[in-house]
């Protein structure tokens, strides 16, 4: 006998979501010159709200603002910017439920995710940052490092709230004040942020959002003065905000895609490998840079390996994503979700085989099920571009110098998984692969202590940790 869920909900009730939304500009929400965009709930498709759209003149104000506010933020002691940061962290913490709900309504993330990852995390790294806020002298970079003023900043829709954390909390802290455009498909938690900034009573200007389109994210990074740019999102944008920085003096990181490669080694533990291969590549949907989209295991336990996957991934619960017993959410946006659609067929006729387990969908909204392919070669696309969604390739090995040449061979270079007992096997793989971040026996694991950033085509600078507060001090 096999006993089923009942449903958990989460109640919607703990966030009042308004029909409308301004920009928020020098501590007020204010209307914006672009038409109005709407955002949705990719679970069932309804509108949540309607979004103000900011025009080049709104962002002209908004750095204006934040220009203005630098004078006076700057000019405090770090003890006395540390209050602010230590104040929205703990008003996080106390709204934690409400920010969570409405995430996962904006997003189509898991509320077990959004409760119990995206927000823990967004509250961890205010909380770091305001403690480096008086300790900058001591932080390597010199006896007095400078802020460098105002910083434009343009996040992706995957942790909405949580990429703003690591966008706004560092630079805060270094005395920077703040432009931020979050992503067109997730604006509302941005904007439920922006009100904590006015109860928290951070002085006007500091923080700046700016919600819009690409045009919108266009116009921050391509201002003429913003001092600072860091970006998260594709490859392809990422250039161009490259170029469009190139020769202007503007410092800039990169945090772009990944195609990372979990390895699996014939003495790994194998049900601990397969819960990490899980969190690795269905985890938030796939929606995740430093998702583990290359699983690389050991020819000689690749049956076994992939059998007790199989079970596994016929357990996951996929459907309402505020419902505490799910485990797959929606996808983001039907954009999305046909970018992911198209790469899958790409994997069939290419030869690959491809594996669901039953997994009904439901009628409304953007839904994509756990898939898995075997039979992959290095040239097929599912093994080079990312998919950004729960599709996870499956590639085998003989040796670690297989293993180590196979998970190099890519343009990215944003994380990668290890797993085996010998430890002197992860410390010799650690120092061979071209990943900004190694996992050894875990996936998916951040700490806002830890620096965050990759090789090659995943982008420069690095964020999180000390390291993290360089990209914001003129150094
Ligand atoms: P995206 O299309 O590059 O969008 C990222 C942000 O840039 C959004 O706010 C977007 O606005 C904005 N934007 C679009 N065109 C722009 C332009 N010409 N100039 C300035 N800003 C512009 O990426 P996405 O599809 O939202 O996010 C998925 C990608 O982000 C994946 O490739 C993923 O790997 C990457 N990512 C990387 C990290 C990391 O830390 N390395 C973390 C998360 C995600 P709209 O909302 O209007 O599109
Ligand atoms: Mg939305």
């Amino acid at each position: 006998m096999r006993f089923e869920y009942a449903p958990a909900p989460e109640s919607r009730d703990v966030v009042d979501i308004k029909p409308s939304y301004g920009l928020f500009v020098n501590g007020e929400f204010t209307e914006g010159g672009g038409t109005p965009f709407k955002s949705v709930n990719p679970a069932d498709e309804t509108v949540l709200a309607e979004i103000a759209c900011a025009d080049e003149a709104d962002v002209d104000r908004a750095v204006q603002a934040a220009r203005k506010a630098f004078e006076t933020w700057s000019a405090l002691p770090g003890s006395e910017r540390a209050k602010y940061l230590f104040r929205i962290a703990r008003i996080v913490q106390e709204r934690a439920r409400e920010l969570a709900v409405l995430e996962s309504l904006d997003n189509g993330k898991p509320i077990r995710e959004s409760r119990d990852v995206d927000l823990p995390l967004v509250a961890a790294h205010f909380f770091y940052y305001a403690g480096w806020a008086d300790k900058l002298k001591h932080a390597g970079f010199g006896p007095d490092p400078r802020p460098l003023g105002v910083a434009g900043q343009i996040i992706p829709w995957n942790f909405p709230l949580l990429m703003l954390a690591w966008k706004i909390a560092p630079a805060l802290a270094c005395g920077n004040t703040v432009v931020l455009k979050p992503a067109e498909t997730t604006p509302l938690t941005a904007l439920a942020f922006a009100e904590i900034c006015v109860q928290a009573g951070l002085p006007a200007g500091v923080v700046n959002i700016v919600t819009g389109a690409g045009a919108t994210g266009a116009a921050v990074a391509g201002h003429a003065d913003v001092n600072k740019v860091a970006f998260t999102g594709s490859t392809e944008v990422g250039r161009l905000i490259a170029r469009s920085v190139a020769g202007t003096g503007k410092k800039l990181t990169l945090e772009l895609g990944g195609k990372a490669a979990n390895i699996v080694f014939e003495d790994a533990a194998i049900d601990q490998a397969v819960e990490g291969i899980v969190t690795g590549i269905f985890f938030n949907q796939g929606h995740v840079c430093c998702a583990g989209s290359r699983l690389l295991v050991q020819e000689s336990i690749q049956e076994e390996l992939l059998g007790a996957l199989k079970r596994r991934l016929a357990t996951l619960r996929l459907g309402d994503p505020l419902d505490k017993n799910t485990d797959i959410g929606a996808i983001n946006s039907a954009e999305q979700l046909a970018r992911i659609r198209t790469l899958a067929d790409a994997g069939e006729q290419e030869g690959a085989d491809r594996w669901s387990p039953s997994c009904p969908l439901p009628d409304k909204g953007f839904w994509f099920p756990p898939t898995l392919f075997t039979g992959v070669a290095q040239s097929h696309r599912i093994a080079r571009e990312e998919i950004f969604g729960p599709v996870l390739s499956v590639l085998t090995f003989r040796t670690p110098a297989e293993a180590v040449e196979k998970a190099n061979n890519t343009p990215y270079g944003l994380s990668a998984g290890v797993w085996t007992e010998k430890g002197s096997r992860i410390l010799w793989l650690a120092d061979k692969l071209r990943a900004g971040v190694v996992w050894a026996n875990t996936f998916n694991r951040f700490d806002p202590a830890s620096p965050f950033g990759g090789y090659k085509e995943s982008g420069y600078g690095r964020e999180g940790g000390r390291h993290g507060l360089e990209a914001y001090l003129d150094v």
